[in-house]
């Protein structure tokens, strides 16, 4: 699933064009796509969007007229692509704007479970579907962090990802974190020194940046990320062979040298059933 770097990167270069004319039709969209009926997608046709705006793992849309939002959820197989007058687009898209002079806004998802979301919303109802997101994780910075870490004890690899606690990470990012943070991701929060609060509060803007830096340049996932989906390749600090075990219902990507004292982690779904 795009995380908070390649959401931003998306952001960044959607901004201008969809702001750039009012919108002439809106629609057609999948039924499994649109998630609302009220207002109708009709009532964008001759607004303005404002730009374009990230909240967590969702792009918003806003009305110049500050009346509406467009809400998009892309989850895994979604992409939004933003299209040239004549430029050739998909057949079929899950969901489309197209603007006057002829350019357009499509969204698209391989495979055919459809999973991706768009709501129309007026502003105080998008507050509300956003409402449960905690903060950005990108700035959260070490005394955010460290509040957290002290509420509640539980895995780090879970509580990166916990989208209530802080926004935008999921799992591959939280896999470049930790090592970059040299820390298990088995460690609880409640164990961390504040020493390691910091270190963690810093891989965390230093690898979203990194990989945002990569995402805006149009890098593949092989290149952008280090540790994450690489079993067996060498650790890129220490060398030693990425390992990979699994949690919950997630896969961790780790390096045995720099993150867990050599100790390689045992699989929690395993080890459950044989207690
Ligand atoms: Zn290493």
């Amino acid at each position: 699933m795009p995380e908070l770097p390649e959401v931003e990167a998306w952001r960044r270069a959607l901004d201008e064009p969809v702001s750039a004319f009012p919108i002439v039709k809106a629609g057609p969209a999948h039924v499994a796509t649109l998630k609302t009926f009220d207002p109708p997608l009709s009532a964008l046709e001759g607004r303005r969007l404002s730009g374009a705006e990230r909240r967590a793992k969702r792009l918003l849309f806003p009305t110049d007229d500050g009346e509406l939002v467009v809400l998009v959820h892309l989850m895994t197989a979604g992409r939004l692509r933003y299209l040239q007058f004549g430029e050739r687009g998909p057949k079929t898209p899950a969901f489309r704007l197209v603007f006057e002079g002829g350019s357009q806004l499509v969204l698209t998802e391989a495979g055919a479970k459809k999973r991706a979301g768009v709501w129309l919303l007026n502003p105080e109802e998008a507050e509300q579907e956003l409402a449960h997101l905690g903060p950005d994780a990108l700035g959260l910075g070490a005394e955010r962090l460290a509040a957290i870490c002290s509420e509640e004890s539980r895995r780090l690899h879970s509580m990166l990802r916990d989208q209530r606690v802080m926004s935008g990470i999921g799992r591959a990012w939280a896999n470049e974190i930790l090592h970059h943070a040299q820390l298990s991701p088995y460690e609880l929060t409640r164990d961390l020194t504040t020493d390691e609060v910091e270190r963690l509060a810093e891989a965390i803007d230093s690898e979203l940046t990194r990989g945002l830096e990569l995402r805006e340049r149009g890098a593949n996932d092989k290149r952008t990320y280090r540790v994450h989906d690489k079993l067996g390749e060498p650790c890129y600090v220490c060398g030693t062979p990425i390992a990979r075990v699994d949690f919950e219902e997630h896969t961790i990507y780790y390096c045995p040298e720099c993150q867990t004292g050599g100790r390689i982690l045992k699989d929690r779904r395993l080890s459950r059933l044989l207690r």
